[in-house]
């Protein structure tokens, strides 16, 4: 039976790390937070991150604009954003609605603020190996993976789903360990090769957003699995990997929710850290 990779507990021990850097500081940090119009999601993240900022110390500041708000006039916040000296970070909430470019927005915000790590100056650092401002849900993985001891050069990975924000990233962080990387995708499902990437792989990451994707059986005996996914299946949070059979077939694996989800707000704290020093 599979170790469970707890992301509720090592994010406690994380924030109280955090707490001791924030001290140090000697400021109360100001994360700006964007949130365009609503769904549960957004919203569940948004008072995730209110709730960590409370126990932290760190002021949030939330604008919510309607979701028929321009690019223009989102554009315009940000950069009041930026030159407002008592604001350490900007986050912009995900996903933002469909009459907008988020890699257009994203690149408005100062990539000394950038709280998430997703502006493509702070990207290409990643590419480099050379990134303080990491993407938080990519960081959250590494922090899972550095918690079960596994040193992973050389290893397999197999990492599903390539978005900007988890699987594309997150790729450019197993290379930096010199992990193999697959990454799979949409072509990967339609070619009919998931399943071989999937039975192969040391270790499995799933960023895709589909309940029963991945099939227990198909997981290598002793694989290491985190799953990102996070879907709504009958009033019940449940990841893209069946978790039941999953369990028995691998070494470690994170439960969804209690997995990902609470290190990536602890996470976010910790590049906003990092860009109050700037
Ligand atoms: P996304 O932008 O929708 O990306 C999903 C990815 O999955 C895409 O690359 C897509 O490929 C791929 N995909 C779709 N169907 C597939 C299939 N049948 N086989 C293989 N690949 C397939 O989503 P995201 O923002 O990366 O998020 C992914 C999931 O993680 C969601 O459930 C989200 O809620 C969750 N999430 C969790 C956290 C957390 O902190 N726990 C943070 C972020 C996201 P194509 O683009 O080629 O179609």
């Amino acid at each position: 039976m599979a170790k469970l990779l707890e992301g509720k507990v090592i994010a406690e021990r994380i924030k109280e790390e955090l707490k001791q850097n924030i001290k140090s500081l000697k400021i109360k940090p100001v994360l700006a937070s964007i949130q365009v119009g609503s769904s549960a999601g957004t919203n569940s993240y948004v008072l995730s991150q209110q709730r960590t900022a409370q126990s932290l110390g760190v002021e949030y500041r939330l604008k919510e604009f309607g979701a028929d708000v321009s690019e223009a006039e989102l554009i315009e916040f940000i950069q009041k954003l930026n030159s407002d000296k008592t604001v350490n970070g900007i986050i912009v909430q995900m996903p933002l609605p469909q009459h907008m470019d988020c890699r257009k927005i994203i690149q408005f915000i100062k990539p000394q603020k950038d709280a998430e790590g997703v502006h493509p100056e702070n990207i290409g650092k990643v590419l480099y190996a050379q990134a303080k401002i990491l993407p938080c849900t990519p960081a959250a993985v590494m922090e899972l993976l550095k918690e079960t001891g596994i040193d992973l050069y050389g290893k397999e990975v197999v990492v599903i789903g390539h978005s900007d924000i988890v699987g594309r990233p997150l790729a450019l962080l197993l290379l930096n360990k010199f992990s193999t990387v697959t990454v799979c995708h949409i072509a990967t499902s339609k070619a009919g090769k998931l399943e071989e990437h999937v039975k192969r792989a040391d270790v499995l990451v799933v960023a895709v957003g589909k309940a029963g994707l991945i099939k227990g059986d198909l997981i290598k005996e002793g694989a290491v699995v985190i799953d990102v996914g996070i879907n709504r299946v009958g009033g019940k949070i449940v990841g893209d990997v069946d978790f039941e059979q999953a369990q028995n077939r691998a070494s470690f694996i994170t439960p969804v929710p209690g997995g990902v989800g609470p290190l990536t707000v602890a996470m976010l704290m910790r590049n906003l850290i990092e860009t109050a020093k700037t």
